[in-house]
């Protein structure tokens, strides 16, 4: 297997650089050409002899992400960029500004096995998780596209972040590492459809990022008609080792809850997600559902995304409708890979 450089760690490029008859510094070199320089050849490497770099040219080949393909939206200049990896794998990212900074928004995984029923990512099934300088490369190259640094990151792209657990948690600590990009961990948010056990695991490494959890049903009954993984693990579960978190790294929950028309967006839908979250000290983020062309989900109609949120609040829940970013240039989550997926299968088909 080829290893890919950019998921080690700086003792780990210590080791290397000592195998290749180097010193210990220059393994923390590499570190810094890497993630902090970010260049995009071993060549630019300067202050590391042309005999090392030609030996990682030859055992470490560079993955450097170029957009296949991008769309701009015309509304508020989001990005969104489908990048080929080294095996061929499809993979998106999107990039998009904000008032508090620019953001990527990245992928964990190829595809995603959860099976959400309203989530175009989970169409496919899962075909791999991504390496940890996979999911790096995304967020570097979104700011290489744009000339700009980006200061924060959301993995809320395709995949499933604690189904690819231990790359995860290298990404969050190369991504956040004062010799590489030193991104603030308190600008990395990563979202979850609730694997209760990894929650558990992912409080114990102290890092200081944002827990998302996906929601999107108030009782056991409506999660498992919209979530799977819901089946294996109650809601009650889920709850307490989100309060966990909560407790042992005094970072806030945001539970995410996409509002599907007629399916959870009742009256009582809002009472019992009012009941669910109201002694805790939370936030909510109301996201109307993209439809998704295979699957019959529609967003509230009118008024009424509002009116749920209006709701909410009276009941006293600091809640949010997440703005649309990007609506012109694709629709759901996940569309982008998965056209592309459904254009070679038609291709295929000539
Ligand atoms: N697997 C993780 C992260 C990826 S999905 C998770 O489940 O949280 C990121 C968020 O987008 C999740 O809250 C997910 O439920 C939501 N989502 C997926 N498809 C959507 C759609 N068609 N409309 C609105 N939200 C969607």
């Amino acid at each position: 297997m080829i290893q890919d450089i950019k998921s080690l760690y700086p003792e780990e490029l210590v080791s290397i650089a000592r195998e290749m008859g180097g010193k210990d510094f220059q393994g923390k070199q590499l570190f810094q050409w890497l993630h902090q320089k970010q260049v995009d050849s071993y060549e630019a490497m300067t202050n590391l002899s042309k005999a090392m770099r030609r030996q990682l040219e030859k055992d470490y080949p560079l993955l450097v992400l170029q957009p296949e393909s991008t769309q701009i939206s015309a509304l508020d200049g989001t990005r969104k960029y489908l990048y080929a990896m080294e095996d061929g794998q499809k993979v998106e990212s999107v990039w998009m500004q904000y008032q508090h900074g620019d953001s990527v928004c990245i992928s964990s995984q190829a595809g995603c096995r959860m099976g959400c029923r309203f989530c175009a990512s989970a169409i496919g099934g899962l075909v791999r998780n991504l390496t940890a300088g996979e999911m790096l490369e995304q967020v570097y190259a979104a700011g290489r596209e744009a000339g700009r640094r980006v200061s924060h990151t959301v993995v809320m792209g395709t995949g499933e972040p604690l189904d690819n657990y231990s790359q995860l948690v290298r990404f969050v600590r190369i991504l956040s590492h004062e010799q590489g990009m030193n991104m603030s961990q308190r600008n990395i948010t990563v979202s979850t459809c609730g694997i209760v056990p990894q929650i558990y695991e992912l409080t114990k490494e102290k890092l200081q990022i944002t827990l998302a959890l996906s929601l999107h049903g108030a009782t056991d009954e409506k999660r498992q008609a919209l979530m799977p993984i819901a089946k294996k693990y109650s809601l009650a579960e889920v709850m307490e080792a989100c309060d966990f978190y909560f407790q042992n790294t005094g970072r806030r929950i945001t539970y995410e809850y996409s509002l599907i028309g007629g399916v959870n967006d009742t009256d009582e839908d809002a009472a019992q997600l009012a009941g669910l979250l109201r002694r805790r000290n939370c936030h909510l983020n109301l996201i109307p559902v993209n439809p998704v062309e295979e699957r019959d989900f529609q967003p509230p109609v009118g008024k009424d995304a509002d009116k749920f949120k209006i709701k909410l609040e009276k009941y006293g829940i600091n809640v949010t409708i997440r703005r649309e970013m990007g609506r012109d240039i694709d629709g759901a989550c996940g569309q982008l890979r998965r056209r592309f997926s459904a254009q070679r299968e038609a291709e295929r088909e000539k």
